[in-house]
């Protein structure tokens, strides 16, 4: 009889049972039903009938560019409306005069981490002034958080790439160092060249065997257009369930018919759709996406930064955010609205072993609440986190010595 290391007693499953968890090595080897006899464990930890959650999954943040805990950045205006290149600029005009950007990471980190966020992707700016230094950075962080949080990396060409010389090399070399993902940024508007974009993003992806997240603002039917190039090109290479578009403000501007069409297009293709649900404009509308199969998935994208002020990295707010800006009111949908940051997003993240099952691993978030719909109306704080099955954050402050 193998001992069990930590024994998570007297939880209240998301599906209502009343349950034990036996923990070992990092994963759950054991659930017990309520009234069942518990064995032996190296450490016993009581729930005292807190709600058990899986770690929820920040799917799209900046951790390179956020000045979270730095001294406050007030927020810049275009001067003609929104403007990719012009933010850029304001956004390197803030990075020359911010803290330290490991520092600045690990404030953010620790922030989401502190709220229960146990996996998460970030795009990590490339282009040929910055060229790989915040890549390195963010993978020494990555290092030093590694039992703490799993993060993926994309190669995010902030400055475009046919009009940033040189950056689709980077983009390459930037995958042979470690980054798991290729990323893009507005094909049509911003490099002026749909094909000549995708061409560089998938034949990395497809050299490399890596999935993509291509960041999407471009609207209307010319949004709906680019998409439907990333869904071909994504079936054609077999790439189904490792392609996502981000943003896609797009698919919130069109009527009914092209939003259906297009969502049964890029939910047989595989493609997943990421959305902050922002307040200031159209988005994904959530529910027929996924009506349609579409894997939606969500993060907090820009936390103070040069891009927008907002934001708290607390993926249950998110949840929270998405099911007011969609109009969901019954249990149900608040359930599908919890989904997007959790199983949604780790089907996006293609996160394996994500759950609260026997084999998954042990990270999850206890707190108080009756279920999952009274817990993304509630927000409750007084958050429990576990990774690997060790609590390395509660009530907001991160454990020391992990
Ligand atoms: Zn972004």
């Amino acid at each position: 009889v193998h001992q069990i290391e930590r024994l998570f007693i007297n939880a209240l499953l998301p599906d209502g049972r009343a349950a034990s968890l036996g923990v070992s090595n990092g994963r759950i080897v054991e659930i017990f039903a309520q009234g069942a006899d518990l064995p032996e464990a190296t450490e016993r930890v009581d729930l005292d009938g807190q709600l058990l959650l899986p770690g929820f999954v920040e799917g799209h943040i900046h951790l390179d560019t956020s000045f979270y805990g730095d001294a406050w950045k007030p927020h810049i205006p275009n001067t003609a409306g929104f403007d990719v290149r012009e933010r850029v600029k304001f956004q390197m005009q803030n990075i020359a005069t911010a803290a330290p950007m490991d520092v600045r990471a690990r404030n953010q980190l620790d922030l989401c981490i502190a709220h229960g966020t146990t996996q998460m992707r970030s795009h990590v700016m490339i282009d040929n002034s910055v060229k790989l230094s915040h890549l390195e950075t963010i993978m020494a962080v990555r290092e030093d958080y590694r039992d703490r949080i799993d993060i993926q990396l994309v190669a995010f060409p902030q400055s475009g790439i046919l009009t940033s010389p040189g950056t689709d090399a980077l983009l390459d070399e930037a995958i042979a160092m470690g980054c798991d993902l290729i990323g893009g940024l507005d094909p049509a508007m911003l490099d002026r060249d749909i094909e000549k974009h995708l061409d560089v993003i998938f034949g990395i992806a497809e050299k490399r065997g890596v999935g993509v997240d291509i960041h999407l603002h471009d609207g209307g039917t010319l949004g709906v257009y680019e998409i439907e190039q990333i869904a071909a090109r994504t079936q054609a290479l077999g790439m189904g369930g490792r392609v996502a578009v981000s943003h896609a403000y797009c698919l919130g501007q069109v009527d009914s018919d092209l939003l259906q069409r297009t969502a049964d297009k890029i939910a047989s293709a595989g493609v997943a759709i990421m959305t902050v649900a922002p307040a200031n404009g159209p988005f994904p509308p959530v529910a027929p996406l996924r009506a349609a199969g579409v894997t939606v998935f969500s993060g907090s994208d820009n936390i103070r930064d040069s891009w927008w002020p907002y934001g708290d990295g607390d993926m249950l707010r998110r949840a929270n955010t998405i099911g007011h800006r969609s109009g969901f009111f019954e249990d149900w949908q608040l359930v599908e609205a919890f989904d997007v940051v959790t199983q949604a997003g780790a089907k996006a993240l293609q996160l394996v072993s994500y759950g609260l099952g026997i084999g998954d691993k042990a990270d999850f978030v206890a707190l108080r609440a009756q279920h999952v719909p009274e817990a993304v109306i509630g927000v409750p704080s007084g958050r429990s986190v576990y990774k690997n099955g060790r609590l390395v954050a509660q009530d907001g402050q991160m454990v020391e010595g992990i």
